[in-house]
């Protein structure tokens, strides 16, 4: 574990930055959203767990850490207080130019850490984008999309069910229990049935389309986030940190020359 005083870019200064960029070729883009998350949570969830948990990946495994992108696509939950929705456009050319920020200080291997569901159809946008024209072999860096929720082994730790655990549930408010204890207020709940939740499932099977969110998930949050504690979530944060840390150390050995 490094004792290094913190990992985020805007908290060094121009040499200490220079000086990690000689430690690590990885920087980490924290990627959250603002939005509403239900009465009990704060509309920056998405991006306080991605940060928290960048924070804890760079400890075990040192990489800097790019200024969180709060902003991002949110077309889908407009009609719910607080949302901030940005064009698709707009956001993968600010990921695009980060990305090039970032491999011009140094940093030749970007990790899109998402935590914001919807964000990897703009990531993946750029991935394609800079492939067509080149630009990674060019400036010679390479891009890659983290997910760490599916790494928290959270089934070893929630009670909720597989189809509870998505928006502002038990997971996600666990997690900011953890990260940020003192913006949850599980006190602003409507009492549930238990083990249900107000979700309503889409009426069109086998298909990917945009729904207005607040038609599927009218109390804007799904499952039973009652239930949650932040030593559920800083134990699938200890989990998720180790095992995002072994991919990243993967990635400091991945040759881009030898897969191209
Ligand atoms: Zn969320």
């Amino acid at each position: 574990m490094s004792t290094r005083r913190t990992y985020k870019w805007h908290e060094m200064s121009g040499p200490e930055v220079a000086a990690l960029a000689k430690e690590t070729e990885v920087a980490i883009l924290p990627i959250g959203g603002v939005e509403m998350h239900g009465p009990h949570l704060p509309t920056g969830t998405d991006s306080i767990q991605a940060e928290g948990m960048a924070e804890l990946i760079a400890e075990r495994e040192p990489a800097i850490i790019l200024p969180t992108s709060y902003l991002n696509i949110n077309d889908e939950m407009v009609r719910y207080p607080g949302t901030i929705a940005i064009s698709p456009e707009l956001m993968a050319q600010l990921y695009e130019e980060l990305c090039l920020e970032a491999a011009r200080n140094g940093f030749t291997k970007i990790i899109f850490l998402i935590a914001h569901g919807g964000s990897e159809d703009v990531t993946r946008f750029v991935h394609h984008s800079f492939l067509h024209r080149r630009i990674g072999d060019q400036l010679g860096f390479s891009v890659f999309d983290l997910w760490f929720y599916s790494l928290m082994q959270s089934d070893e730790v929630l009670e909720s069910l597989p189809e509870q655990l998505g928006h502002g549930g038990e997971k996600e408010a666990s997690l900011v229990m953890h990260f940020r204890p003192e913006l949850v207020d599980l006190d602003q709940l409507e009492p549930l049935p238990e083990g249900e939740g107000p979700y309503y499932p889409k009426t069109v099977e086998h298909t990917w389309y945009t729904i207005d969110w607040i038609r599927q998930v009218p109390m804007g949050y799904v499952g039973i986030p009652h239930i949650s504690t932040a030593e559920k979530g800083a134990r699938m944060a200890e989990v998720g940190a180790d095992a995002c840390a072994e991919v990243v150390r993967q990635i400091k050995q991945y040759d881009p020359d030898r897969d191209r």
